[in-house]
């Protein structure tokens, strides 16, 4: 029988009564809500490790949602930062007091962004951050349209979803406004035999042809994440950015780059953008990394302009914990020791180590098509047998990949896996000894799928 007390400690319940209760009285999200009574139950974790109820360890190979960028160690520092502010004070509302760590966390946001971008909100989530920053574009410009990539993922709130590629088919009634251009990278990856020039040039035309057809008088924003996450670690073509960033200044256009999965140094760089050589957009949405997802919290930057602006004007979108000052405490102590750990110093160390390994993947299991990788972000293309590349969002999930994700678990991996990319993107904090190893158990995982599709 199940114990319902809730006078015992936490830890004390049996697997079968955290099961009881996870059947009856837990739901999932994004997936059917029976899929719960398959997950492990987590108990504990340290450095880049989990441990289930079953004393099984797994290295969290994709820092659970991209997240975890500092791992499950949580370090004396950003523990004596949350209890210094819950001694303060749990809460004060945003939108009627102010208070020290707020001033400080913007303070040392703004310190490293790029000139020009400052005037930091606090949102909750990353979707509410891009739900935020849709808001702003539009009040700031009075025009509407919003234009994003099909291969994208920028949230689960209305606009965020709608501002996604890929789950916006699902859709009952979607809000208007939003307007979908091709990535550079359309399908099976790239423009069949373009050079990089060609990509980047063919892609900026059709952007720029969409733009006019559009009316560039009521396209309010163009909001692309720096390295397409999600939708499979879809590195960039060479000047494409830049590109871009020249089209909003020709058209009057503002240009939101959405850094919720790459901000924070997981591509070596403290933002995706960094990549693209001169590119500094007007709005800049960020979470996860922020805090090494300790507490949830996000955040939107804007120009100076745009900042200028809002000091007169309200952007009519808020929440009752938007800038919550425990959330911040724990933010602000995490990019403390990210400075002064230099974390971003040993992403670009390890990321040769991280790409070579990736490499290796891509070439000896004919079951992967081709890798991309950027700082410790990393993806794997599955191949059918028959030699094409199914589309991101209606990949079958076979038994192949049902028996590859399954070995995932067994060998010690816990991540995501959206079939067909295999997403690698351990926390920032990893050293190349456990990189190693988590290649190694990559590769059993992966010689199971070379089988199940009968390679
Ligand atoms: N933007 C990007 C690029 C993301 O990867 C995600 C989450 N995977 C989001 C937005 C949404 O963030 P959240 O899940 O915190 O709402």
């Amino acid at each position: 029988g199940i114990d319902p007390s809730h006078n015992q400690p936490m830890g004390s319940w049996s697997n079968e009564q955290i099961g009881a209760s996870v059947k009856e009285n837990v739901m999932l999200t994004w997936a059917p809500s029976k899929m719960k009574n398959n997950l492990p139950i987590i108990t504990h974790g340290e450095g880049v490790y989990l441990w289930d109820s079953n004393g099984k360890k797994y290295l969290d190979w994709t820092s659970q949602a991209v997240c975890t960028n500092g791992g499950h160690t949580v370090s004396e520092n950003i523990k004596s930062a949350v209890a210094e502010q819950l001694d303060r004070t749990p809460f004060v509302y945003g939108g009627m007091a102010m208070c020290e760590v707020r001033a400080r966390l913007s303070n040392i946001i703004s310190s490293v962004l790029p000139e020009g971008l400052t005037g930091c909100a606090f949102p909750s989530s990353g979707s509410e951050a891009n739900e935020a920053a849709i808001t702003m574009a539009r009040r700031y410009t009075g025009k509407t349209k919003i234009i994003n990539w099909y291969r994208s993922y920028h949230g689960g709130t209305t606009n965020s979803l709608e501002a996604t590629g890929d789950f916006r088919r699902w859709y009952i009634q979607p809000p208007p406004g939003f307007v979908k251009a091709h990535n550079p990278n359309p399908y099976f990856f790239e423009f069949a035999g373009a050079t990089e020039e060609e990509k980047t040039e063919m892609s900026l035309l059709m952007l720029e042809e969409q733009i006019l057809y559009e009316g560039a008088d009521h396209v309010a924003c163009i909001m692309l994440e720096s390295i397409p996450g999600a939708a499979g670690v879809l590195t960039l073509p060479e000047g494409y950015m830049q590109g871009v960033r020249a089209l909003c200044d020709k058209y009057g256009i503002l240009l939101h780059l959405d850094e919720v999965m790459v901000g924070f140094g997981r591509t070596g760089n403290m933002w995706g953008f960094q990549h693209y050589d001169g590119v500094v957009p007007d709005i800049v949405t960020s979470a996860k990394g922020l805090s090494s997802s300790i507490t949830p919290i996000s955040m939107v930057a804007v120009s100076d302009k745009m900042m200028e602006f809002f000091e007169e004007n309200p952007m009519g979108w808020g929440s009752t914990f938007q800038a919550h000052p425990v959330a911040m405490a724990a933010a602000y102590a995490n990019i403390k020791e990210m400075l002064s750990n230099d974390v971003i110093g040993h992403v670009q160390e390890m990321a040769p180590i991280f790409e070579a390994h990736m490499k290796e993947c891509a070439s000896s299991h004919p079951s992967i098509k081709q890798y991309r990788a950027a700082g410790l972000f990393g993806a794997l293309d599955i191949v059918s047998p028959d030699g094409t590349q199914p589309h991101h969002f209606n990949a079958p999930r076979t038994e192949a990949t049902a028996a590859y994700a399954k070995a995932f678990n067994e060998v010690g991996l816990i991540g995501l896996f959206r079939p067909p990319v295999i997403h690698i993107a351990p926390p920032l904090i990893i050293n190349e000894a456990e990189i190693k190893e988590g290649f190694e158990k990559q590769h059993q995982a992966l010689d199971v799928l070379d089988k199940a599709l009968g390679y």
